[in-house]
């Protein structure tokens, strides 16, 4: 077989993808198989979906969105956040942030620590209440906030099982405006990273890693009811751009959301790139470390000195941040977080030879590999930077004592044969 994840740059090794269409038809594959994992929708870059047993995805499983009695909501694990958003916003309903695309799916976004942008956001796995487990024997395990295995659950890599459902919190509905500048000086967003990536509700600086300045800056901003809002024609020295255009590099590129300050409801802002249209560039790997936000300055000096070793293999870094969480394995687990993101051209080798040259020069910032995303470092390695490492490899090993669940990374991770 050949299935492939989203980018086409992955193989799968696996035996059997299936694509279910009810909980119960997992639960059953799940019951049956030795080696077993949950597919979403494609979107990771590495190894962490993959298994040599089955594949399960719930991408077909009806969405089943409800309204729960304690004001959160639920889905089905495999429902897209996308269609998620739909709802909510019919009810007037909204989630508190929302990644680069709408396209991925709940569980397998949470399970790998997805995050949007905005410096007092959490990642999206940490809007998670619940998770309906399916575990080793098909059965249903409901892990809820508040349980002591909880914080181990959300960003679990697949380990714990296969999410059914996935319980979120949820807000009001509110409106975004983004806008657009151009040019910002290097020196200035060095001197006071703080106020720059905190002057909009959710923030990204975009760079090729060349020059003085930075060259687009995308800053969304929550809007008061009954206002649009209003942004002046320079931020921090950078120039308004008053016609809304794709992400830098990409001029070309339509799929993005309406930009140049037209206020709109949060799914049509919050995500860079609309549910209808094919996100970032499609044939490409992406890379991305995650360092204390307090740390910014040093990294991206030590970033910009091997710009030139990075630009060639590069098609746009995105820089963002995010609220520190208490969940196990999140990549922002107890700091306030700058990502520094990197989408390559699908050119394996050149990214290969440019990911040390990065780890080298992060390496003193205690960088955290985004789970879903290409590193150098191995899982093992990568997973050392996780004070509670050993709390969620006693946990996996109790859910899934025959490593079931596991893979090559997941198994390195928790330290199985
Ligand atoms: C164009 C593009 C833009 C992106 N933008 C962002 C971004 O803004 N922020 C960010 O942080 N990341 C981003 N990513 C990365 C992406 O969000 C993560 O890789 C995410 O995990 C993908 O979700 P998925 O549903 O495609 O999961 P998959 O890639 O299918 O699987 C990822 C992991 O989730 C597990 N999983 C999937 N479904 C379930 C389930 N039902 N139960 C238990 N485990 C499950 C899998 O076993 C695997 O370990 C982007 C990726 C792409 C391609």
């Amino acid at each position: 077989m050949s299935e492939k994840n989203w980018a086409g740059t992955r193989e799968y090794s696996a035996q059997t993808v299936h694509t279910v269409h009810s909980v119960a038809e997992a639960q059953h594959i799940v019951a049956r198989a030795s080696k077993v994992r949950a597919l979403g929708t494609r979107h990771s870059f590495n190894g962490v979906a993959d298994t040599r047993g089955d594949l399960v995805s719930l991408v077909d499983v009806p969405p089943d969105i409800r309204l729960e009695d304690d004001g959160t909501v639920s889905a089905a694990g495999g429902t897209t956040y996308g269609v998620l958003a739909a709802w909510l916003e019919r009810e007037r309903l909204a989630l508190h942030n929302m990644g680069s695309l709408p396209h991925i799916s709940i569980a397998g976004a949470v399970a790998t620590g997805t995050h949007g942008s905005g410096s007092a956001n959490g990642s999206l796995s940490s809007a998670v209440r619940a998770i309906d487990l399916i575990g080793i024997d098909g059965e249903i395990v409901t892990v809820a906030h508040g349980d002591g295995d909880f914080a181990g659950s959300v960003v679990a890599l697949g380990a714990l099982g296969i999410a059914a459902r996935v319980t979120l919190a949820v807000e009001p509905t509110y409106r975004v405006r983004q806008d657009v500048y151009a040019d910002l000086d290097w020196a200035t967003a060095l001197a006071d990273f703080d106020a720059v990536s905190g002057c909009g509700y959710s923030v990204s600086l975009f760079t090729r890693w060349l020059g003085d300045t930075v060259p687009r800056v995308w800053v969304k901003s929550r809007l008061e009811p009954g206002s649009d809002g209003e942004m002046p024609d320079r931020l921090f020295g950078a120039t308004l751009v008053r016609v809304p255009q794709g992400a830098p590099g990409t001029e070309e590129n339509d799929g993005t959301t309406l930009q140049g300050g037209v206020p709109g409801p949060w799914l049509e802002r919050l995500p860079h790139f609309r549910l209808d249209a094919t996100p970032s560039n499609g044939d490409e790997i992406q890379s991305e470390y995650l360092i204390a936000r307090a740390d910014a300055s040093g990294a991206l000096s030590a970033l910009r000195e091997i710009g030139e070793q990075i630009a060639p293999a590069l098609l746009m870094s995105e820089l963002r941040t995010v609220a520190a969480d208490d969940l196990w394995l999140s990549t922002t687990y107890g700091r306030d977080s700058l990502c520094i993101h990197f989408t390559w051209r699908n050119a394996p080798a050149m990214v290969g030879a440019v990911l040390p040259l990065i780890e080298a020069a992060l390496a003193p910032f205690s960088p955290r590999a985004h789970w879903g995303k290409v590193s150098a470092v191995s899982p093992a390695a990568a997973a050392t930077e996780y004070e509670r490492l050993t709390d969620f490899a006693a946990l996996a090993r109790r859910r899934d004592p025959e490593g079931k669940f596991g893979n090559d990374f997941v198994d390195a991770i928790v330290g199985r044969e």
